[in-house]
């Protein structure tokens, strides 16, 4: 689906980098606010179309994108990796196997989510009234992603947006283009009609655009800054947006976990990705008595990575995804060593390769005062502080402006789940990490600075609907106690309706029971 070829006014173009070569991959046009306009105004035709489907209808056509994935799925892993810098290995294992798994689940379960559902009502029920819940879809939902995840994230909400009856418009990051497009092409094979998802390709002004044509919802995943200026737009319109924001999310290893496997998850939390997931390991705490031990195991294993071009299948990290991001982890590095952190491997730029390379870095002697550990670096810097006390290690973790996944490693598993629950992020995980917002069943979102709203699992999809109360009076004998005129008698029930009938008990109100004929004798004389 080239929806770039569409543009009409397109402004300037946009090429797109391999960040491990410099190479370009290609060129997109870059869509104008009239181009965003025109596409909003398709994907209002799209949504009468779509929203009419059923959940079997949507749940084929989600099935078959998964198929044309499946047939293509080597193109598809190198395409990423040629776009974002990342291993093909990652492409794979973070990126296209986690999304096809989402994309059965909600092929098989946003019916049973979205099912209609009788509330009880308490005493209301007894006046033979009824209420349900209905779910109705938005209408236009706007993707605005990263370029981090450039198929999983966007493709996943795209896949519940639509099981829940939307129309869409994606606009890729600028980073990685290719990427977006390929995933209009995806559903364009699988036969989704046209103008149910749309692709268009831009940059910043171009998502500004679409999150000021007044849609019904944006699903937002980027940095703090431009997660503030889609709020302060999106309120003019009153567009509800869930948004998901930057991380700093801290690791906390107790003196009796497996050390050998906390280890590994270290290096893998930290450096998965050259360390640009928003889930990444940017913090770790350990325990003061095993600091030494520990951080050996973490050097040891550091050393021991390769890093190569992401195309290669024994590269375990590779380039970053661009030249600002790589300035920013000197940037950090260079500020750990001015405030008396001390670098114990990696660094620096790996002089081996032209491209956007840093060296895996392990930095030891951090503090929470330290810029770097407040900071989102967002690449492959593992800084390391120690704590004596569960209490301290709670309140280091919990010192941070961001709160979107955490860590606990432990043998005792009581401990582990107890401080998991005093740390104030969205997703914590006890002996695991970084990993979930691969399970697509569960809720992926932040607290504080981290954003808010959810994607992922029941309260993702729930983003995606509007809720629609029904309520049902099946008595028609008389008008309501509580309706006009009003007179002394309606204000004496009216006390009876807070003393008995707020009280929510059957018995309570049936003291009510003799003024409440009265009143109800009194409306009907009037
Ligand atoms: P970014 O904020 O620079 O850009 C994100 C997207 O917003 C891009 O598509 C960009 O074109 C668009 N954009 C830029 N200005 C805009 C504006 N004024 N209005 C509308 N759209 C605009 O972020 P980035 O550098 O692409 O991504 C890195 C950030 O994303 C990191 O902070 C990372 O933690 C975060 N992230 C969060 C999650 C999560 O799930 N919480 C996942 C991945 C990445």
């Amino acid at each position: 689906m080239s929806a770039v070829l569409k543009l009409q006014n397109q402004m300037d173009e946009i090429i797109s980098y391999n960040p491990a070569t410099g190479e370009e991959v290609g060129r997109v046009g870059c869509a104008s606010a009239e181009d965003v306009k025109a596409a909003v105004a398709k994907s209002r035709d799209g949504f009468l179309k779509w929203k009419e489907t059923s959940f079997p209808q949507r749940a084929a056509l989600v099935m078959r994108a998964r198929e044309i994935i499946l047939d293509e799925l080597d193109e598809i892993a190198r395409l990423i990796s040629d776009e974002s810098g990342k291993p093909v290995a990652e492409s794979l294992s973070m990126e296209i196997a986690p999304v096809l798994d989402l994309m059965q689940y909600f092929a098989r379960h946003a019916a049973k989510i979205l099912k209609s559902e009788k509330i009880n009502i308490g005493l209301y029920a007894t006046l033979g009234r009824t209420s349900k819940i209905i779910y109705k879809p938005l209408g236009t939902v706007g993707i605005i992603p990263a370029w981090n995840y450039p198929f999983s994230i966007p493709l996943g909400e795209v896949v519940m947006a639509l099981m829940a009856g939307n129309a869409v418009i994606v606009k890729p990051s600028e980073l990685t283009p290719f990427v977006g497009l390929k995933i209009g092409e995806i559903f364009e094979k699988a036969g989704l009609p046209e103008d149910v998802l749309q692709i268009l390709t831009g940059d910043g002004r171009t998502g500004a655009a679409l999150v000021d044509a007044g849609i019904e919802k944006i699903m937002f995943t980027g940095s703090v800054a431009t997660g503030r200026k889609i709020a302060e737009s999106a309120a003019k319109h009153l567009t509800s947006v869930v948004l998901e924001l930057g991380g700093k999310d801290p690791m906390v290893v107790f003196a009796d976990a497996n050390l050998e496997l906390a280890a590994q998850g270290a290096i893998w939390g930290a450096f998965c990705n050259s360390g640009q997931s928003c889930s990444s390991v940017e913090r770790l705490y350990v325990e003061e008595s095993v600091e030494r031990k520990f951080t050996d195991l973490i050097v040891e294993k550091t050393k021991r990575l390769r890093q190569d071009s992401g195309d290669k299948e024994t590269t375990d990290v590779a380039a970053m995804s661009s030249e600002r991001q790589i300035k920013i982890v000197e940037d950090h590095v260079e500020s750990f060593r001015r405030e008396g952190a001390k670098i114990l491997t990696g660094g620096k730029r790996n002089a081996n390769f032209k491209g956007a390379f840093y060296e895996p870095t392990v930095i030891s002697n951090a503090t929470n005062q330290m810029r770097g550990m407040r900071e989102e670096t967002f690449g492959p810097t593992l800084p390391i502080a120690t704590f004596k006390t569960e209490r301290e290690a709670i309140d280091l973790a919990n010192d941070s402006d961001f709160g979107l996944t955490a860590s606990v490693w432990t043998r005792d598993l009581a401990k582990g789940k107890r401080v998991a629950e005093k740390i104030l992020a969205g997703t914590v995980c006890v002996n695991e990490v970084l990993y979930t917002h691969g399970i697509g069943q569960t809720p992926w979102g932040g607290f504080k600075q981290s954003g808010y709203g959810r994607t992922h699992g029941k309260y993702g999809l729930l983003e995606l609907v509007a809720t629609q109360h029904i309520h049902v009076n099946r008595v028609l004998l008389t008008s309501n106690a509580w309706w006009l005129p009003y007179s002394p008698l309606a204000v004496e029930t009216f006390r009876g309706f807070a003393r008995y009938f707020a009280s929510g008990s059957l018995r309570q109100t049936m003291k009510l029971a003799p003024r409440l004929l009265k009143r109800i004798k009194e409306l009907r004389g009037k």
